[in-house]
């Protein structure tokens, strides 16, 4: 490892906050950009260089990867399905981020990038029924991704692939299956699943209103896999030399109800549902096979859903009780 330096960009959201926090105690030097003014990252650790910068401009990209060794490619315009349901050009215009991060770092010798792919790149034809087969990665062809969003991460998974095969760049995909967890948004319509039901639930609770909405009819099924695993995971791939998209996601599969039956639990609570049919809601199915990754790397996920969920409720609680501005975390 030696004194290399890594590029995490989109290191104020979620994942890539997390993310420099684990490759800062792994003893590596850390540069971190984002977009958003460094306020109003997720987390900021004071051990990296932090930089505000628009990673879809190709003079920022040079700059951002200008003496870089490593880049993990993180930075996306995304959210739940609510947003990328609502936002297909935004999510296909992260196409200029792919291209200029890629570009800059053929450009300044980059020895190894990662890009954080999608189970949104799957065929939406294996996904019709709740009652899953496990998609595995030869799935994602024929091509019929979901609607923006999964387009743009099919064809920066190809990018990736052919600037490896033409230009030498040593690339690695991941395609994550739903992350969650602590400092991960909650509020704001970006919000995926966990956090959101985490968020209706503690709200009910204390505004005293025993109800919760729920998008679809809540029999849709997916897994989830909590941010520690996913760190493990995007770590292992790296190191790896699987160069083709790997699935990295957890394969405990749970339907919208499950899900939600969990989090009163956990909040101590029953709350009557009202099912909102015209929201957006995804596919019907979708679990993660893990065949390929536990055979090539052993790797597979060691956090239970529930504690997990424990966590990341735990965490939205002390957030929104202790009068925390949710705009931080959208
Ligand atoms: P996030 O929204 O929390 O983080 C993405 C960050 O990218 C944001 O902080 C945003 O400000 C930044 N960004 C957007 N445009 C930028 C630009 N032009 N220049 C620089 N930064 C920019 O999302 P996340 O959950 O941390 O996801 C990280 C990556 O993982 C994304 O590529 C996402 O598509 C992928 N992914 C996430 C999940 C998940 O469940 N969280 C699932 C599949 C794939």
């Amino acid at each position: 490892m030696g004194n290399e330096l890594v590029l995490v960009t989109g290191a104020g959201g979620f994942i890539g906050g997390h993310l420099v926090g684990r490759l800062l105690s792994e003893g590596f030097r850390v540069r971190a950009t984002d977009i958003k003014p460094l306020e109003r990252w997720y987390q900021q650790h004071p051990d990296a260089e932090n930089l505000q910068s628009d990673m879809s401009l190709l003079d920022e990209a040079r700059k951002a990867t200008k003496g870089v060794d490593i880049v993990y490619n993180l930075a996306a315009d995304m959210g739940g399905m609510g947003f990328i349901e609502t936002h297909k050009a935004a999510c296909m215009l992260s196409v200029l981020i792919s291209t200029h991060v890629l570009l800059a770092a053929k450009e300044n010798g980059v020895k190894r990038f990662f890009y954080s792919s999608s189970a949104c790149v799957y065929n939406g034809d294996k996904q019709k029924d709740e009652n899953v087969t496990a998609l595995k990665e030869e799935d994602a062809y024929p091509a019929l991704p979901e609607d923006g969003y999964g387009w743009e991460k099919l064809f920066t998974e190809r990018m990736c692939r052919h600037f490896r095969e033409d230009f030498g760049l040593t690339t690695r995909v991941a395609r994550f299956h739903n992350v969650y967890g602590p400092h991960g948004t909650y509020a704001g319509g970006r919000e995926k699943a966990p956090a959101a039901i985490c968020r209706k639930v503690i709200e009910s609770k204390m505004s005293g209103d025993h109800t919760i909405e729920i998008w679809g009819n809540g029999h849709q099924t997916r897994s989830f896999m909590y941010i520690d695993d996913c760190l493990k995971g995007v770590r292992s791939i790296m190191d790896s030399n699987i160069e083709y998209p790997i699935n990295l996601g957890s394969d405990e599969l749970v339907s919208i109800n499950q899900l939600v039956d969990m989090v009163e639990d956990i909040a101590g609570i029953k709350l009557k549902r009202c099912y909102n049919l015209a929201a957006p809601k995804g596919v019907n199915g979708r679990n993660s096979d893990n065949t390929l990754i536990k055979k090539e790397l052993g790797w597979a996920p060691d956090i239970r859903l529930r504690d997990g969920m424990e966590r990341t409720y735990a965490w939205i609680h002390d957030q929104i009780v202790s009068g925390k501005n949710p705009d931080q975390y959208n």
